[in-house]
Parts: structure tokens; C-alpha cells; sequence
């Protein structure tokens, strides 16, 4: 906070874990408003001293792999363990549908009225980068208001999967017991964003989730670089019936035993999203200065293919 400001009326209710000061905090980080996207940004770097002291873990998995039944048992029981879990989405599709599929209190109902527990949905509608924007935003005001896990949710197609790996500490990828069709269906980005790969479901047919687990290990390991600092794990689970979510939980915090490598990805996701809003800022700022005109008429003669890509743009920044 620039000093002589005074602080924002959320900032003490926030810090003192007030769940409804939380969520008006949100709310407010949610606004496309200048004036309150202003006082957002104010609000953010009074309490950001305060943040980042939470295990942040991404999710993803295809829908019906039990992701929502996952987060509830998972978090569940770290809430009952004392710790202060939150719960945040990124579902870009959520606007176009009306409501948000994901962070909907219906699928969590127990942690939903955990006191340990706060459960946000998706900010609705705007661009993927938009939601990922205010879903990091979350994640800080979360942790400012004492949270100590945060869990991001996405929902398993489009691109929103690479945003959520690089807001959170650690990325982990549900998947169900028919590894062989499984295999199929994930996309190979997405394994390559795991640290952790969870076969769910194992209650089912524990048989086949031992089989898939092989698999997936076997195609991690060729995914994962030679001498790689962590090789992402592979483990059998049920969210039904609670068995190895211990396991998971121990794995995350295995992950997390060196700090350097929590800090280290920390400091390098910061870098890459203050460039990324860098070239956002840039780009908005040349489209203002620019002469539509002239802008039209240099594409033309680069696609005439009288100007090479390269003159046409160096012409136009003035070159
Ligand atoms: P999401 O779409 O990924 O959020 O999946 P849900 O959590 O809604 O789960 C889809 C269905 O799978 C629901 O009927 C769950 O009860 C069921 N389910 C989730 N996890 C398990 C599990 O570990 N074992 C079994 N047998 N069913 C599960």
C-alpha cells in the first residue's frame, strides 16, 4: 500500500479470517469495474505481506472422475485436522452455460458447512486469462485470511489446466482405472503438467487401477526429464471410501518437504505472470495509439505480399 493510504474496510475483517469479509473481498477482486478493480489492486497489496502461507494444489481430471467427491473427502479431513481449506475454480466455460459447474456448494455438501472450509465457485464469464486473473486474486486474499490449503479446481477441458499449474504449488491429475482408454483421452500437455497423478476409483476394480497405475508411471517417467528435481508420482485412491487419500495428502507434503522448490516455483510463476499481464498491458496500449487505417492498410500489403511481415510491423512501430 502507497503509504498515506488509508486501509481498505476489509483489510481487518479479512485478516482476522472474517468468512464474510472473504467473500466480499472476492467479490470485489471479481468486479470488472475500474473504480473497483482500483480499489481491489489497493486492498491486494495491503494484505499481500499477509498471504502465501497456504500449500496451494491444482486438480484437474475429466468430468466424472470424481474430482468434486475427491475434493470433499480430501478436504474434509485436512479441515477436520485443524487446517483451514479453501476451495476456488477455474471453469471458463462456467459463463457461457449461465452457472458455474465447478465450486457448486451441491458437490461438496459436507465441506461446504465445514467451519473449517471456505468454498468459492468460478468467477463467471470473461476470458480464460480473465478467470485465471481473479482465481490467483482469490488465492491470495484466501491465504491473507488465514487459510493454510488452498485447492483449485478446473475442470478438465480447454486450456484451463496449464493456468491452474502455474497458480499453484503442485498439480495433480485424477484419473480413472481403465488406464488403456485413459491414456487415450488425456492429453499429453496435461501429463506433463502432473507432480502427482491420482488413479481414482480404485474401489471399483482394484486390479485394473494397480494396472493403470503401472502405465501411467511407465509414461511419466518417459514424459519427465532425465535428472528431473521431483518425479511425479503415480498413487491409487478412492474418494468414495477414503482409502489412500493419505497417501495423497503425504505425497503433497513430501512435494513441499524442500522448501527451496515450493520457493523457486513460486518466484518464477510470479515472473511469468507479471510478463504475461506485461504483454496484455502492452498489446491494450498499442491497440489505443494505433491508426486502425494504417494498421488495415500494411496488413493488406503484407498479405499482397509487397511488405514482409517483418517491414509491416516495423513500419508501424514506427521503425
Ligand atoms: P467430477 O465430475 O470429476 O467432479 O466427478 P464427481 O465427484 O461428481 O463424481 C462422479 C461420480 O463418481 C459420482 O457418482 C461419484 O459418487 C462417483 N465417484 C467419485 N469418486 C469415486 C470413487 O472413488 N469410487 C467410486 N466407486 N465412485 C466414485
Amino acid at each position: 500500500m502507497p503509504a498515506g493510504d488509508p486501509p481498505h474496510p476489509l483489510a481487518a475483517p479479512l485478516l482476522a479470517g472474517e468468512r464474510r469479509a472473504l467473500a466480499k473481498a472476492i467479490t470485489l477482486a471479481e468486479s470488472t469495474r475500474p473504480d473497483h478493480e482500483r480499489e481491489a489492486q489497493a486492498l491486494l497489496s495491503e494484505v499481500l505481506p499477509h498471504a502465501g502461507r497456504s500449500v496451494r494444489v491444482g486438480l484437474t481430471g475429466v468430468p466424472g472422475v470424481g474430482k468434486s467427491t475427491f475434493i470433499e473427502a480430501l478436504g474434509v479431513r485436512l479441515a477436520d485436522a485443524g487446517h483451514r481449506v479453501a476451495v476456488l475454480a477455474v471453469d471458463p466455460s462456467s459463463g457461457r452455460t449461465g452457472g458455474s459447474i465447478l465450486g457448486d456448494k451441491t458437490r461438496m455438501p459436507l465441506l461446504t458447512v465445514h467451519p473449517n472450509a471456505f468454498i468459492r465457485p468460478s468467477p463467471s464469464g470473461g476470458t480464460l486469462g480473465g478467470v485465471a486473473r481473479r482465481t490467483r486474486e482469490a488465492i491470495t486474499l484466501c491465504e491473507a485470511a488465514g487459510s493454510t490449503v488452498v485447492l483449485v479446481e478446473t475442470v478438465g477441458v480447454g486450456q484451463s489446466e496449464t493456468q491452474v499449474a502455474a497458480m499453484t504449488d503442485l498439480f495433480v491429475l485424477l484419473t480413472l482405472p481403465n488406464a488403456g482408454d485413459e491414456l487415450q483421452g488425456i492429453k499429453r500437455g496435461i501429463m506433463e503438467l502432473a507432480d502427482l497423478c491420482v488413479v481414482n476409483k480404485a474401489d471399483v476394480d482394484p486390479a485394473a487401477a494397480r494396472r493403470a497405475a503401472q502405465e501411467l508411471t511407465a509414461a511419466l517417467r518417459l514424459l519427465t526429464p532425465h535428472g528431473a528435481p521431483w518425479q511425479p508420482r503415480v498413487l491409487q485412491a478412492s474418494a468414495l471410501t477414503g482409502d489412500g487419500l493419505d497417501d495423497v495428502w503425504a505425497a503433497v507434503e513430501d512435494y513441499r518437504s524442500d522448501g527451496g522448490r515450493v520457493e523457486r516455483r513460486r518466484r518464477t510463476q510470479t515472473g511469468a505472470w507479471f510478463e504475461e499481464l506485461l504483454r496484455e498491458a502492452a498489446w491494450r496500449a498499442f491497440q489505443a495509439g494505433v491508426d486502425p487505417e494504417r494498421l488495415r492498410a500494411l496488413r493488406a500489403e503484407v498479405l499482397a505480399g509487397t511488405l514482409t511481415p517483418v517491414q509491416g510491423v516495423t513500419a508501424l512501430m514506427g521503425g
